[in-house]
């Protein structure tokens, strides 16, 4: 029960039935089709063992009406025992009707006396483990169900009106009563799901705008400072876009106040954001505050860092690299750059930044794709930012839009910049979808590309799932695509990159990529996130129908980078289910990444879109942001009058839905 995380009654009282069995009704065995899950109860009139093809025990039972034989393949003598003849036993399972007459394999069975009563409420079926049998967790259930504290502690006018009390709602769950409408407990529209969804979303609500209470108490530097990010704008080999000029505008509007950004900038993947957090950062660092910008991946902070010093090196600025690979000298006159403030930009991976890193004069924090960065992590980032008296400004930056409701949802606490345009001279990416029996074909086409003198310089992906499946045997290892890719291309150097090398030999390998040498990159999704090589113009993703479409649009965005006009070709391995077929379409009907997210929100709904990361860990057990928006929209109301008006209200209720995971709303 410990690993299902039920500990107290309160938890077993929310540990609601997946599903129910009726057991309320007795069937006689004569009325029983083929097919029929039923419940019957008779008198054993045969039990033995037989051993011809498969020890098995087969038990003859009788009701008035007719005969049942049972079948079971794995049985104890105590079972023997419950079974013997003349017993009186209370039989449930599938029938089925063959040749030998009507039989059910398996089912569940008990002795009973005639005066057994027959249950009032339908049975419930818990979620539960292979260790842990339902009938131990139906009594401890039940038992927690009496004595768990479920007072009704919102006032009535908030509720939404027919939504039963709390109490009222747990109980009928768990025991509804044989007439309850079973598709709505199914699917989860009875108004006593309801209830429970909405006092979930409310917690989630009220602990969202406690965060953001705290948050406007909190101070943060002003930073308001023109001469470096005007400088880095003469530098920059392009002009911004309107969509980089608005949000630029908006983030520095938010550097001016007195209290810290939390601001989201989203954009499609290639929009360019890294060229806003510069400026940023920029602004910061010319008002004297420093800056820190980190990424989920070496590999991307990486490319960070190499831009960042081309752009701001030559304004003096002195950038700091740090990582988890650097260690010994290096990294200690890194650090003590950091503690004097002389580095007034650091990069790196959050690994680094949590630990041993002190800085002079944190004025701005940059997390870039924040959506790889788990719950976990915000929250150690928050931590430390926190050592300073004044908050730093944060800005997260994520490639992955966030629909609307769930933005509303999770980041209530959030404020959100979108690039909603990509810089000019981009050429759109044209998606291709193949059968895995072309492979043969789209090896001879990267042959082509890479070899015609022509075009010099062209560069290409192949995108292989990850290593770290490779237990499944239909997994097309790297490493073999590796081998089978080098000898179809005779002279054309192929580089491996996979998430189980050392960062040491990602960097070497993403070194050749990027100055060119290396004409062919076989890769895991270590690429997935922000990797930029412009001449790279053909990608191939292999077994795209196991990619989630947000990641395979992730992914696609690796190319498309520069002038020429780009390939995505995404072999199937098939047979396709229809959503299998639909969602590769969807890849190649568009290239907007919020059309896609759109779409993948509609296939797979947001638990899934979001990703359990994301999600804050399961954070909403019970609602569902894409069915449930209307409930929302209740909670989101009334959370600002119950936090107002019944504060003391507001923290019993959090504590109640949310424990020790409120924290997690604040990441
Ligand atoms: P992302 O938003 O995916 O992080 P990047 O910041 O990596 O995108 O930008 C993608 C590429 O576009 C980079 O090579 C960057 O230098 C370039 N870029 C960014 N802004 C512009 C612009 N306004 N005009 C032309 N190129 C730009
Ligand atoms: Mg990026």
């Amino acid at each position: 029960m410990r690993k299902l995380g039920l500990l107290r009654d309160i938890d077993l009282a929310l540990h609601l039935p997946l599903r129910y069995v009726d057991e309320t009704r007795l069937t006689p065995i004569a009325s029983l089709r083929d097919g029929d899950s039923a419940q019957v109860q008779g008198r054993v009139t045969e039990c033995r063992v037989e051993a011809r093809t498969r020890r098995q025990l087969l038990v003859r039972l009788a009701d008035d009406s007719g005969e049942l034989l049972l079948r079971l393949f794995n049985f104890y003598p105590s079972n023997q025992k419950t079974l013997a003849v003349g017993n009186l036993v209370r039989v449930r399972g599938e029938v089925r009707v063959g040749f030998v007459g009507r039989e059910m394999v398996h089912p569940e069975f008990r002795g009973v006396s005639a005066d057994t009563p027959l249950p009032a409420a339908l049975t419930p079926v818990y979620p539960s483990s292979a260790q842990l049998p339902q009938a131990y967790l139906r009594k401890a259930v039940a038992s927690a169900l009496a004595r768990a504290p479920l007072s009704e502690l919102l006032p009535p006018e908030l509720v939404p009106a027919g939504l039963p009390p709390l109490a009222v709602a747990v109980h009928r769950l768990h025991h509804p009563s044989p007439d309850a409408p079973e598709d709505a407990l199914q699917d989860h529209g009875h108004p006593a799901w309801q209830r429970l969804k909405f006092e979930e979303l409310l917690a989630q609500q009220l602990a969202q705008a406690q965060a953001q209470a705290v948050r406007a108490r909190l101070a943060a530097p002003t930073l308001v400072a023109d001469g470096l990010a005007t400088q880095l704008l003469a530098a920059l080999p392009f002009a911004l876009t309107h969509a980089q000029q608005r949000v630029v505008a908006e983030i520095r509007a938010d550097l001016a106040r007195a209290q810290p950004m939390h601001r989201l900038l989203q954009g499609d993947v290639g929009s360019g954001k890294t060229v806003v957090a510069a400026l940023a950062a920029a602004v910061a660092m010319g008002a004297g505050w420093q800056c820190a910008l980190m990424a989920p991946t070496e590999i991307l902070a990486e490319q960070h860092f190499r831009k960042l010093v081309v752009w701001l090196q030559p304004l003096g600025v002195t950038v700091a690299w740090l990582t988890g690979s650097r260690k010994g000298k290096g990294r200690s006159a890194m650090l003590a750059q950091v503690a004097s403030g002389e580095a007034l930009l650091v990069v790196g991976t959050h690994a680094v930044i949590q630990r041993d890193v002190v800085f002079a004069k944190l004025g701005l924090a940059v997390v870039d794709e924040q959506h790889r960065f788990g719950v976990a992590q915000r929250l150690a980032l928050k931590d430390k930012l926190h050592e300073q008296a004044l908050e730093p400004h944060l800005l997260m930056m994520s490639a992955t839009p966030i629909p609307r409701t769930l933005a509303m949802s999770y980041f209530a606490d959030l404020d959100v910049s979108t690039i909603d345009e990509l810089p000019p001279g981009r050429t759109s990416i044209v998606t291709k979808i193949f059968a895995d029996s072309k492979r043969e074909a789209v090896v001879g086409r990267i042959r082509d590309e890479l070899t015609n003198p022509a075009q010099p310089g062209r560069q290409a992906y192949w995108v292989c799932p990850l290593v770290e499946e490779s237990e499944h045997l239909d997994l097309q290892n790297a490493t073999a695509t590796h081998a089978e890719l080098s000898a179809a291309l005779p002279g054309v150097m192929v580089g491996l990159l996979h998430g189980r090398m050392t960062g040491a030999e990602k960097a070497a390998v993403m070194q050749l990529f990027t100055n060119g040498e290396m004409k062919l990159l076989v890769a895991t999704t270590v690429i997935e996130v922000g990797v930029d090589v412009p001449n790279a113009s053909l990608m191939v993703i292999e077994h795209a129908e196991r990619f989630g479409l947000a990641q395979l649009h992730q992914l696609r965005g690796r190319v498309g980078r520069g002038a020429v006009a780009s390939v995505c070709v995404l072999l199937f391995t098939g047979p396709l289910s229809p959503t299998g077929k639909a969602r590769l379409k969807a890849m190649a009907e568009t290239n907007d990444g919020f059309e896609i997210a759109r779409r993948d929100l509609d296939i797979r709904g947001p638990g899934e879109f979001m990703g359990a990361r994301q999600s804050g860990d399961a954070l909403l057990r019970f609602a569902d942001l894409g069915q449930d928006s209307a409930l929302l929209l209740h909670a989101r109301a009334v959370a600002p009058r119950l936090l107002a008006q019944h504060p003391r209200v507001a923290q019993l209720h959090v504590e109640r839905w949310l424990g020790g995971k409120a924290d997690f709303l604040k990441a």
